[in-house]
């Protein structure tokens, strides 16, 4: 089964594979007082309450740069602080960890993959890496679902496409949308399973109800399918603050608790990644605080700690010893960790390894 469902193109250059798998998840902008306090807890039950006791927790994590989400990705991913286009139209400028793993471990593109929800997150990010904007791979399946559709009835093609329409309607980053960012799986015959598998997924019960859920849908494909040493997963369904609705929000980070979760669970359930993955689990940044000259949860530009200071869940094979790490760490400081459990180095990082979590 394991050859039959891994998807790496037979005869492409392989290196010797790290035995550590690495999962981080990276969420839009939540704030602390949504999330890890006293009022915010009733939004992450599965976060706080399934995760968190069996975690390595730092409680202080700091994004000390650009805070939109391009930039920040690109911060954890290479280690530095970066100042490039906040709309992904520049690629960082140093290499990421899926360049430092390339290139350090000979190791093929089908070993590093990113899924977002967040079409600001271009292939600019991972040269060489495969990124599906999960969104944009359902209108694929879906164009693809339509023209075998010309013979049925109507009706089906319009619920398809109020499906559709749903889920391509919860686009919050409004600025940068004529960015563009197909997504970029470097084996064609890949992309056909994931445009299969896709098309099952819109016409079985659960349909694809939220950008999110989509998004861990095809994640969950990329580990079942090609196993990678190292994925990224972007969640941004809580971006919808930009909007100003704040229930929508909440509704946003409780979808988010509950797709960490789930994905978590469904590595247990893999031989390939149980017992030796290490699960991240970070907000990009906070949201502005409330009474905020930029509309408060509405946005993220502010130069505060409501904006600047998050949180980071470390799960898994790394975690030594369940901890709650009260010292301020800094999002440049995961690469170079991550990049340790790989085997990696990532020599052009600002970061320091965080010396609780095990290589
Ligand atoms: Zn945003």
């Amino acid at each position: 089964m394991a050859a039959v469902s891994r998807m790496a193109a037979a005869g492409e250059p392989r290196g010797p594979r790290p035995a550590a798998r690495i999962v981080l998840v990276t969420l839009g902008g939540v704030r602390r007082q949504e999330t890890f306090s006293a009022e915010g807890v009733a939004n992450i039950p599965h976060l706080a309450g399934d995760l968190l006791p069996q975690s390595l927790f730092y409680s202080q994590t700091w994004n000390e740069g650009v805070t939109s989400h391009f930039n920040t990705i690109s911060s954890i991913l290479t280690g530095v602080w970066q100042h490039v286009d906040d709309w992904g139209r520049q690629p960082p400028a140093h290499p990421t960890l899926f360049q430092y793993v390339q290139e350090q471990l000979g190791a093929s593109p089908a070993e590093t993959w990113v899924v977002t929800s967040n079409k600001a997150l271009t292939a600019n990010i991972g040269p060489g890496a495969n990124v599906i904007l999960s969104k944009q791979l359902l209108v694929e399946a879906v164009e693809r679902i339509i023209k075998g559709y010309s013979k049925r009835q109507r009706l089906d093609r319009d619920m398809l496409l109020e499906e559709l329409t749903t889920v391509m309607q919860d686009d919050y980053e409004r600025i940068g949308w004529n960015v563009a960012a197909p997504s970029a799986i470097l084996n064609p015959e890949t992309k056909q399973a994931f445009l299969t598998a896709l098309g099952n997924f819109i016409h079985g019960p659960e349909g694809p109800t939220s950008g999110d859920e989509l998004t861990c849908f095809v994640a969950q494909e990329v580990l079942r399918r090609v196993s990678p040493s190292l994925l990224v997963v972007n969640f941004s369904d809580m971006e919808v603050a930009h909007s100003g609705v704040y229930s929508l929000h909440l509704a946003g980070i409780r979808k988010a608790d509950r797709l960490v979760h789930r994905l978590w669970q469904f590595l247990q359930t893999l031989p390939e990644y149980k017992d030796r993955t290490t699960m991240v689990i970070m907000s990009e940044f906070g949201r502005d605080p409330d009474g905020s000259s930029t509309n408060g949860f509405f946005n993220h530009r502010g130069n505060t700690e409501a904006t600047r200071c998050t949180w980071m869940m470390v799960l898994g094979q790394a975690v030594r010893q369940p901890a709650v790490i009260e010292r301020p760490v800094r999002q440049v400081d995961v690469a170079p960790t991550l990049g340790a459990l790989l085997g990696v180095k990532c020599h052009e990082s600002q970061g320091g390894h965080l010396s609780e979590i095990a290589v």
